[in-house]
């Protein structure tokens, strides 16, 4: 037992170091990914499910680096966060998504929504409301355009700052959104706490309504009780027409998820057509 017990303590040393060898090129790298213009930001579009017309979209976050390749939003995010980079980073991301929306409104004379995803540690950036205030005005862009997606995260850590930062800008006039909801543990207390507008049900749940009775039954459930505060509802990770279907008759009213589009660049998304502009 001694000499496996040896083994597989030098086996996980050796996986424990490939992460952090790994975190820390990563780390290394997002320091200087922003000056050299590493990060691009993709467009997923939300439907209507009702019109099938585009409402809007997600900005989410692709970096390529030279070193590294793509790294998913999923690795490089968390250590972004860790070491505060994802305060510049997120600006540059708002900035971003607010520029587009101006050049997508303009080139299909329509009105669209825009989110950007907030994590916590961006919350602790006491620059953040009037950074968002200014950008929005420069943009010229009207707040009720523009939305915010929080997870459970933000809200867990219950300090005063995180409060007034989301009052603050539930006052300015932008859109707050639950993100993932379902995912956690407490999303219900938080949905009565905070003045969200938008619940989006988290993609587990859409994957499993098609497979099992209880996933189906709890997005039917979510749909009503959303409603029922009036929030509009969106399903994210629809890959399925049967999904679509299905949203459609429990009253649903934006998708978004592969089945439609990926997150795509700025570009692709403006030239993506609406069904009555054909
Ligand atoms: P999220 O906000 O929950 O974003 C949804 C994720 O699901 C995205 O992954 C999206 O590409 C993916 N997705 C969309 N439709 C489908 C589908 O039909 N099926 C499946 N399997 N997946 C789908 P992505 O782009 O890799 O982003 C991962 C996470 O990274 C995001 O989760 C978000 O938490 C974070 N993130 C991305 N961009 C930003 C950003 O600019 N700022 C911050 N703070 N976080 C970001
Ligand atoms: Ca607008
Ligand atoms: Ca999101
Ligand atoms: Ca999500």
């Amino acid at each position: 037992a001694k000499a496996s017990g040896r083994n597989s303590y030098s086996f996980f040393t050796k996986e424990m170091n490939e992460i952090m060898l790994r975190r820390f090129e990563i780390e290394g790298q997002l320091h200087s990914a922003l000056e050299r213009n590493e990060f691009e930001v993709h467009y997923q579009p939300k439907f209507d499910v009702k019109t099938g017309n585009i409402v809007g979209a997600e900005a989410l976050l692709r970096w390529k680096n030279p070193a590294l390749g793509n790294v998913r939003p999923d690795e490089f995010i968390p250590i972004a966060e860790h070491t505060g980079l994802i305060v510049p980073i997120g600006k540059y991301v708002v900035k971003e998504a607010l520029r587009f929306l101006n050049e997508w409104e303009s080139a299909h004379q329509r009105d669209y929504t825009m989110a950007v995803n907030l994590s916590p540690r961006q919350f602790r950036d006491k620059d953040l409301i009037k950074f968002i205030k200014n950008s929005l005005s420069d943009a010229s862009i009207k707040p009720e355009s523009f939305e915010f997606e929080i997870t459970e995260g933000v809200l867990i850590i219950g300090n005063s700052y995180i409060d007034d930062a989301l009052d603050e800008l539930h006052k300015l006039g932008v859109k707050l959104s639950m993100d993932d909801f379902g995912k956690g543990y407490s999303s219900l207390s938080y949905l009565r706490k905070y003045s969200f507008d938008i619940l989006k049900i988290d993609q587990s749940f859409i994957n499993g309504m098609t497979l099992n009775k209880e996933d189906f039954n709890l997005v039917k459930a979510t749909i009503a009780m959303a409603h029922s505060l009036d929030l509009l509802v969106v399903a994210e990770g629809v890959e399925m027409r049967k999904q679509l279907t299905l949203l459609d008759e429990l009253g649903c009213d934006l998708v978004q998820g592969y089945y439609f589009s990926r997150a795509i660049p700025a570009k692709e998304l403006i030239a993506f057509q609406h069904p009555e502009d054909n």
